[in-house]
């Protein structure tokens, strides 16, 4: 067992440190963003595999964090813990026109065509997801990293500290400077907090994209899919528009009270990656799926280094 820096406390850094101290390493995170500052926190955060390739490794990496997350959300006598802001919810994603099964199939239990649409709809399927409450998730993480005995400290990199033994580069967008990667780029997206209005299943229609997810106190309303766009701050028509769609497709929306917004850049790449090049271990570019396919990482991440 040896001493591992994972570098990023995002979803990805900090299930990584995780995964790596159950297999007995000693791990220190570096962030120049702390867990709540990250791009992870903004997620909406619903388990689906979206924009992240390639398929056959974003199935199975998908498949076993649908697995490990619906751990975490069972009920405490079951092993899961109701602290960790991750909980299984019932959805519908929605299509204009008649549609394949998605690419992703395997990596989901069961998936039901439904007819039960809104207005507007021809095709559909629901499933039961996972879904995390962001800061709760990430804050339930990073005490994991605490108890297992890793640590978690605020550092701004200019280049992987190599040299001390091995290094796992989670610093998803800032990969294009920490590994050298000019093909991360970012893909923005804005989403809009708005109050619990009494709902308790997700919706999405890839098209807007426009996706509805209950969490417990608020619903987060999106979104966007802006690639190349580095700002964020939030704009108001495009959040008028977000709330418009949204209205459509959940009527039960219209008027809810607007709680804030917030904008993220995905880390999007042609492809996830994943490999290690001599001591360090990359793994970044999960584009808009970096919960659907985190544990799934971090397991290949805990083999690299064994
Ligand atoms: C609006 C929106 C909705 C989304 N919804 C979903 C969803 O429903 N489901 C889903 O699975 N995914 C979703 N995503 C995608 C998900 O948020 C990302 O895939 C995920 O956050 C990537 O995690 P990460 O840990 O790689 O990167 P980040 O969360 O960006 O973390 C990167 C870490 O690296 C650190 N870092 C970077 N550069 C340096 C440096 N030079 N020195 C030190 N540290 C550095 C950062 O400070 C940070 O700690 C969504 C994203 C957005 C924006």
């Amino acid at each position: 067992m040896q001493r591992v820096i994972v570098v990023g406390a995002g979803v990805i850094g900090l299930t990584c440190a995780v995964r790596l101290l159950e297999a007995g390493h000693r791990v220190d995170v570096l962030a120049r963003d702390l867990p709540l500052e990250t791009t992870s926190s903004v997620a909406a955060a619903l388990w689906y595999p979206y924009r992240a390739l390639p398929q056959d490794k974003v199935t199975a990496w998908a498949r076993t964090s649908y697995a490990v997350l619906s751990r975490i959300a069972a009920p405490s006598d079951l092993g899961g813990d109701p602290e960790s802001g991750v909980r299984m919810l019932p959805g519908t994603e929605v299509f204009a026109a008649p549609t394949g099964d998605p690419w992703w199939l395997p990596a989901v239990p069961s998936l039901d065509r439904t007819l039960d649409l809104p207005d507007g709809y021809r095709d559909g399927w629901a499933f039961t997801s996972p879904t995390a409450d962001m800061p709760v998730y990430l804050a339930w993480l990073a005490g994991r990293v605490a108890e297992l005995g890793g640590t978690i400290t605020r550092l701004n990199l200019s280049a992987l500290p190599v040299g001390r033994g091995p290094v796992v580069n989670c610093a998803g967008l800032g990969s294009r400077l920490l590994g050298a990667d000019r093909s991360v780029v970012p893909v923005q997206g804005q989403v809009v907090y708005v109050e619990q209005v009494g709902l308790d299943r997700w919706w999405l229609d890839g098209s807007g994209p426009t996706y509805v997810v209950p969490r417990g106190h608020d619903v987060v309303v999106g979104g966007t899919d802006v690639e190349g766009e580095w700002s964020r701050t939030p704009s108001p028509e495009v959040a008028s528009q977000i709330l418009a769609r949204a209205a459509r497709l959940v009527p039960e929306l219209r008027g809810a009270r607007v709680l804030r917004h917030k904008v993220g850049l995905r880390p999007v790449r042609p492809a996830v990656r994943l490999e290690r090049i001599g001591d360090v271990v990359h793994c970044y570019g999960h584009g808009g799926a970096g919960v659907t396919l985190s544990w799934g990482c971090a397991d290949d991440v805990v083999s690299l280094l064994s």
